[in-house]
């Protein structure tokens, strides 16, 4: 049984991110493998020994609620240490990361990425595509971006991809305060979401899985602890005709 984390639906699911767990589940049926989702709330305590941890896209306030939780509980932190797959998106991101700016304010973030969030001079809105940098992906990246984050990737983070169209995690203007660090600024200039240990974080809404088959299937492979070219592949025309479309 492949164990699903929903992380905070009621606080991160106002962008139809909670679809990436649905993704999951049905990639593991269609294989034949038993999944479940398990949904955790606000307020309640997060399980450290799921198999994979999906959290979606909030508002300004819905996330600062997100990261007080996440920060006292500290489940998610364990299950970060232990090597457990974790999913971001957006608002997730930005939680996970050492800081970020919402409602006006700095707020501290759980610190499993080591990234800042700051604010763009322009909301960020559209497509964004991007080449992938993770080691094990090769498929262009597509998602639909929708945010005010500024993020900077610190030296322990590298980017999820390289920016082809859209904004990605920052815009020039929010560079311009960035110094040093082993991401360089033209890397930062291009950089989309967030990679470091067993964190992937994302800006790309879709939901992102949907989209990004092979994005899924890697997440789906570690929280089955085997390699991603182990996994059947599977044929949905559908999900070729999405991307197709959405690449154009
Ligand atoms: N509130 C955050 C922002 O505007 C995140 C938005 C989102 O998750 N799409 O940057």
């Amino acid at each position: 049984m492949i164990s699903i984390g929903l992380i905070l639906p009621d606080v991160l699911g106002t962008y139809g991110d909670d679809g990436n767990a649905l993704v999951l589940r049905q990639r593991a049926r269609m294989r034949g493998l038993e999944a479940e989702i398990v949904r955790v709330k606000l307020g309640d305590p997060v399980p450290s020994t799921l198999d994979v941890y999906c959290l979606g896209g909030g508002e300004d306030t819905a996330q600062i609620l997100a990261a007080e939780h996440l920060i006292a509980d500290g489940g998610l932190t364990r299950a970060a240490s232990a090597g457990r797959p974790i999913f971001a998106i957006c608002a997730g991101l930005q939680v996970l990361g050492e800081s970020f700016r919402a409602s006006g304010r700095v707020v501290d973030g759980v610190g499993l990425i080591d990234a800042t969030t700051a604010s763009l001079s322009k909301r960020a809105i559209g497509e964004v595509v991007s080449t992938p940098v993770l080691p094990g992906l090769s498929a262009p990246l597509t998602g639909f971006e929708n945010h005010m984050g500024a993020t900077i990737l610190g030296p322990d983070a590298s980017p999820l991809g390289s920016v082809t169209r859209g904004v990605g995690n920052t815009d020039l203007a929010a560079l311009g305060a960035v110094e040093g660090g082993s991401v360089s600024v033209s890397e930062q200039k291009l950089a989309e979401g967030a990679v470091q240990g067993s964190v992937i974080a994302t800006y790309m809404h879709g939901p992102a899985l949907a989209r990004n088959p092979e994005l899924a299937d890697l997440l789906l492979a570690r929280a089955m602890g085997v390699e991603l070219a182990s996994l059947a592949p599977l044929d949905l025309p559908v999900v070729d005709k999405l991307r197709a479309e959405r690449l154009r």
